[in-house]
């Protein structure tokens, strides 16, 4: 079977909780506190992996969870961080947030991608003793590891994409240029799944073409098959519509062509304005008079015509070659960038509370919610940083402290967490 969209959740381990303890030893009355640290939790990471076509497995498994980071015990025993849980996916699988459609990761290259932290672990008692506070009772709980419902959408990777109705001879043209040997029949919907050719078209220059199954009428309004199956030509390049010149079905390829784009457009007209070469088909069927009149049709709107009977491979060549040209000037295959987290949705509305003391000319910051920002924030990560910056702008905690009079060099702490502030 194969599947192109899939919902999950996932979720992250959370931190191990810190230790509260005491150091004993024989005649020692009362020994200094020894608790260790928690755990850090098992972060959720995805991997491309050029192995998978289908997105079939999320079908069946739906939640994905990380291990939790042990929690610290005494003797200053640190808790053992947890692994992460590595989830594979097709090369091309976008990864948006389910709630809002922001784009998570992109997973088209090889890098993998973090995109649910594990929490931090809580730090023991025996960070916590001061001068003034020897026996310090209390411990930091681990941060709650970050949870997600996201849209695994897969978006194939092809400089081309072939569009047109059923049946016009878009899988016998991708198996006449490439090694893709799709299911050719004289049967409507016969291509159910999207089918990838490297198409070869010098000792150097290759290209990728997915023949896409066909488009129907009214589909990009979920009308049957079709625009399931657009989102494969979202990131192509550049479009080869085939048409069947010969209207052999009794169809009209004038009335045709317009069907076809309007649905691209209906679909995204972003994707209306791909650039598109056509490829007229079945020519071995059609009269001149038939083709030259579609030419004219054509090329009237602007676009390059390429008369081509696929089944004997005839005019093959100038319409590879004319692609291997358009695709030199084009841009590369698009990548999705990922979209921060709107802070509003990070730290829940109404809970945004925070309070700022001086104590001994250090600024104080607190609030329950800045735990679970903190829990997240990886400070040998300049990523991570940005984004803590982020949330202490946006929330309006550097406002307060400049109100208050902050001077460059000030120290800041929230939370124990120290830091120089800087403008
Ligand atoms: P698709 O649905 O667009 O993928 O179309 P197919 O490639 O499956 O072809 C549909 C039918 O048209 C098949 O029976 C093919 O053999 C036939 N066909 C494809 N190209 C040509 C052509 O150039 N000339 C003729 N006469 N038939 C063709
Ligand atoms: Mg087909």
């Amino acid at each position: 079977m194969f599947v192109d969209v899939a919902k999950i959740r996932i979720k992250a381990g959370d931190g191990g909780n810190g230790a509260i303890s005491f150091h004993r030893e024989k005649y020692v009355a009362a020994g200094g506190p020894d608790g260790g640290d928690g755990g850090r939790g098992g972060n959720v990471v995805f991997v491309a992996d050029t192995n998978l076509s289908t997105l079939v497995d999320f079908k069946y498994k739906k939640k994905y969870i990380a291990q939790n980071g042990e929690n610290g015990r005494g003797k200053r025993c640190t808790g053992k961080n947890a692994p992460d849980l590595i989830i594979r996916v097709p090369k091309g699988t976008v990864v948006k947030e389910a709630e809002t459609g922001r784009i998570m990761a992109d997973l088209s290259g090889d890098q993998p991608v973090v995109l649910a932290h594990g929490g931090k672990g809580g730090w023991g008692n025996s960070h916590f003793a001061t001068p003034t506070r020897q026996i310090p009772r209390f411990a930091k709980p681990g941060a709650t590891g970050e949870s997600f419902e996201v849209t695994l959408e897969l978006k194939l990777l092809a400089d081309v994409g072939l569009v047109g109705f059923p049946n016009v001879g878009k899988s016998t043209l991708i198996s006449m240029v490439s090694a893709a040997k799709p299911v050719i029949a004289n049967y409507h919907f016969t291509t159910l799944t999207p089918v990838l050719g490297v198409v070869r078209v010098d000792a150097e220059k290759s290209f990728v073409m997915a023949d896409i199954p066909g488009l129907i009428e009214g589909a990009s309004e979920g009308v049957g098959l079709g625009h399931e199956f657009l989102r494969h030509v979202d990131r192509c390049r550049l479009i080869v519509h085939v048409v069947d010149v010969s209207g052999i079905e009794g169809r009209d390829p004038q009335e045709d062509f317009v069907t076809i784009n309007r649905e691209l457009r209906n679909f995204s007209p972003e994707l209306a304005e791909r650039p598109q070469l056509v490829a007229g088909n079945k020519c071995d069927l059609a009269t001149p008079e038939q083709i030259a009149s579609f030419r004219e049709f054509v090329e009237k709107q602007g676009y390059a015509f390429y008369p081509i009977t696929a089944a004997t491979r005839q005019g093959l060549e100038p319409l590879i070659y004319a692609v291997a040209n358009r695709l030199a000037e084009l841009p590369p295959i698009r990548e999705y960038e990922p979209e921060p987290v709107p802070v509003e949705q990070l730290v829940q509305k109404g809970t945004r509370n925070f309070t700022i003391r001086r104590e001994d000319g250090v600024f104080i910051v607190e609030g329950p919610w800045l735990m679970e920002v903190l829990g997240m924030v990886d400070l040998q990560d300049d990523e991570s940083l940005q984004f803590f910056q982020r949330v202490l702008r946006d929330t309006g905690i550097i406002d307060k402290l400049e109100e208050m009079g902050i001077q460059e060099g000030d120290t800041v702490n929230i939370l124990d967490f120290e830091f120089d502030y800087l403008r």
